[in-house]
């Protein structure tokens, strides 16, 4: 079909086509398709100053350098930043730029992207009647852009031993690219990735929810907005955490410098679990990513997010191959553990942390274990009460009980008991369960068929050797839903007070004394997380430094982890290492230790030839610089220096 483009014209189309659609993997470049047999067709469909207009960008865009094309584009992507007229403007350029590229790559007779996409089973029929909900919802699940080959151009299922072997070669070949960014070069996609984010945020919410049963607010507030504060800290506080650090070097060593860089580690192998599969992929990739590493990722086979990740990253404007993502069971992370990342960091369960950490033991490979928990809560007889029932409910309900920090056991003062109980009965009464779309259920359901049946086994138990149920035997012991559990009269020898029930049961018991409820605190093989409540500051402080624990909430619950800038991790059974703060995202580094000392004539007291001079003033040196006060500052003096001059000079070549 003709068309009275301008060979400008067609050349700024075909930049901006290569820069939106670069090819990749089975996909051609724009400019290798012969997108231009397509172009009059669109042209024709385009009336008369829509097209004059479109004429005039693209031959602006023939003559401009690419990388001010590129920016164009980006800032076209990102119109919902600007208010007003240019907003409106960038939103056209960014909907008709685009859709003619899209419309001619993917929907030309039998251009090659079409071809391509049909090779894949994918459906490119965007331009679909109005059907009922039902089938609507298919139609568009056909053709959400989750699901397009696209988003997928960096992710793999079930990989082989080959396949996993390619994963790490791409990311150890784009590990040096990625490296080479500063760090506030990197922020740039991290700042790129919060507003993604914060755009997306319904969508997310949406897709979350679907996978794992989840109150709405759950998702919110458990999965997004922490989120939103680890980027944040990311933003605020990454370059000063990376930026070499200065270390006082000793007397002994007068005239040299010591710094800490932090380096990249290379490749980073993140696995994760199921029960905050947005937060728990975001906040790993990010760490991984802003200390300069390559990233390959596995979520849990239960709550994939299909695409919903890959699709986030390449909004963000991150390239495919800096985060690839693998999806599979546990398998798959056998095999990518057998390609060697430079670091693994798994959060799940006890039983697979030994695995992993045993499996990596073989080729040496440091791992960070974010493992279970079986938090305590004491709750003295001088705290306000109805204040600590609510955080109570809050802090053992939320997330259904799946969270790794939710309260599993709680123990109150004996003379607040009763009315304790009585509160808390009736708040945990209150709860209203369901997958709601406008914030009005409390509770969702559980995410894994497998965790009902645990969840099942333990209250079963414990409800065989005496335990009450003081809410929730309305259960079936087998629906998803299960109603907030509040179990009385269970002891330490019941399986509910050793294992991680990970849902919405909470044992309660009573404790006399400061000495006793630290005792009953600590007898437990896991160390996560923990939470004391009294009026009395001190006791609260006395009691938080015995505990042993990783983290600890003081008159308060989860909340250790909610200030990104603490380190998080746990204690025992509950992990190794730690992740979040300073601390944490220096644990993706290769913690350099460089030493400089100046080119020059002298040559060190301590290098050969050893002398009997040198050995007795050695001796005195070394009795001299250990000791304090004045006898240290005279003996540098006797020994130090005679030991310098007593040293040769070298030659100058
Ligand atoms: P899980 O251990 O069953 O699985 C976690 C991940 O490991 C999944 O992606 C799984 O596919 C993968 N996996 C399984 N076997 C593997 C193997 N041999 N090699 C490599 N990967 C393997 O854990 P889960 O049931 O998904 O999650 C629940 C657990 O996670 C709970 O114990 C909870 O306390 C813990 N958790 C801890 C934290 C924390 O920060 N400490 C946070 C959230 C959850």
């Amino acid at each position: 079909m003709r068309h009275d483009f301008s060979p400008l014209s067609l050349k700024g189309l075909s930049k901006a086509g290569d820069i939106v659609l670069p090819g990749g993997e089975g996909f051609p470049r724009f400019s290798e398709t012969e997108f231009i047999k397509h172009f009059g067709r669109i042209a024709y469909y385009m009336n008369q100053d829509d097209r004059e207009g479109f004429k005039l960008l693209t031959a602006m865009m023939g003559v401009m350098p690419s990388f001010i094309v590129r920016f164009i584009l980006w800032m076209a992507t990102m119109n919902h930043l600007f208010p007003g007229p240019l907003g409106a403007v960038l939103r056209q350029i960014n909907m008709g730029v685009r859709g003619v590229l899209f419309t001619m790559y993917y929907s030309g007779v039998d251009g090659p992207g079409k071809r391509v996409l049909k090779q894949l089973n994918y459906n490119t029929c965007i331009n679909t009647p109005y059907t009922e909900d039902t089938e609507m919802e298919t139609l568009l699940t056909q053709n959400n852009p989750l699901n397009s080959p696209m988003m997928f151009q960096n992710s793999h299922e079930n990989p082989g031993p080959t396949e996993a072997a390619a994963i790490f070669d791409k990311a150890r070949s784009t590990y040096p690219a990625i490296a080479a960014l500063t760090v506030k070069e990197r922020l740039g996609f991290i700042t790129k990735l919060r507003e993604t984010i914060l755009h997306r945020q319904e969508e997310i919410v949406d897709v979350v929810q679907k996978e794992t049963h989840k109150a709405r607010t759950d998702v919110l507030i458990s999965e997004l907005f922490p989120l939103f504060e680890h980027l944040e800290f990311l933003e605020h506080e990454a370059e000063k955490a990376l930026r070499p650090e200065k270390i006082a070097t000793p007397t002994s060593m007068m005239g040299k410098s010591s710094n800490v860089w932090f380096e990249p580690l290379g490749t980073i192998l993140v696995i994760s679990p199921w029960n905050y599969p947005f937060y728990q992929a975001i906040v790993p990739i990010t760490c991984s990513f802003i200390t300069g590493n390559a990233t390959v990722y596995k979520p849990s086979e239960l709550t994939p997010l299909k695409g919903l990740v890959e699709s986030i990253l390449i909004d963000a404007g991150m390239k495919p191959e800096w985060v690839q993502i693998v999806y599979g069971d546990g398998k798959s992370g056998v095999e990518l553990i057998n390609q060697r990342p430079q670091k693994i960091f798994f959060t799940g369960s006890v039983g697979t942390g030994k695995k992993i950490m045993g499996q990596a033991a073989q080729y040496l490979i440091p791992v960070e274990l974010e493992l279970g928990g079986k938090d305590p809560m004491l709750a003295f007889e001088d705290v306000n009460i109805d204040r600590a029932v609510k955080g109570a409910v809050w802090g053992a309900f939320t997330n259904t009980g799946q969270s790794c920090t939710s309260i599993e056991r709680l123990y109150v003062q004996e003379s607040i008991y009763e009315k304790f109980k009585q509160g808390l009965v009736e708040e945990t009464k209150k709860i209203k369960i369901g997958v709601d779309k406008d914030g009005s259920a409390d509770m969702g359901g559980m995410i894994s068929e497998r965790q009902i049946k645990i969840v099942a086994e333990l209250v079963k138990d414990a409800v065989s050797q005496g335990a009450v149920m003081l809410t929730g035997k309305d259960w079936d012991f087998q629906s998803r839903f299960i109603p907030p559990i509040i179990l009385e009269g269970t002891n330490h020898k019941m399986r509910i007070n050793q294992e991680e029930i990970f849902g919405p049961v909470l044992p309660l018991m009573k404790f006399k004394d400061e000495a006793h409820a630290i005792q009953l605190a600590n007898d437990s093989t896991f160390g996560l997380s923990a939470s004391v409540w009294t009026h009395d500051k001190e006791r609260a402080l006395r009691v938080a430094s015995k505990i042993v624990t990783g983290n600890i909430s003081i008159n308060n619950v989860m909340l250790s982890e909610g200030n990104h800038a603490l380190p998080f991790g746990g204690v025992k059974d509950s992990g190794i290492g730690r992740y979040k703060g300073v601390h944490g995202l220096r644990s993706f580094c290769n913690m350099k230790s460089v030493l400089a000392d100046s080119d020059s004539k002298k040559i060190e007291a301590n290098w050969y030839p050893y002398t009997p001079l040198k050995y007795t003033l050695f001796t005195g040196l070394t009795q001299a610089l250990f000791s304090m006060g004045l006898k240290k500052w005279v003996g540098l003096v006797r020994f130090g220096l005679p030991l310098e001059s007593h040293a040769q000079k070298a030659k100058r070549d």
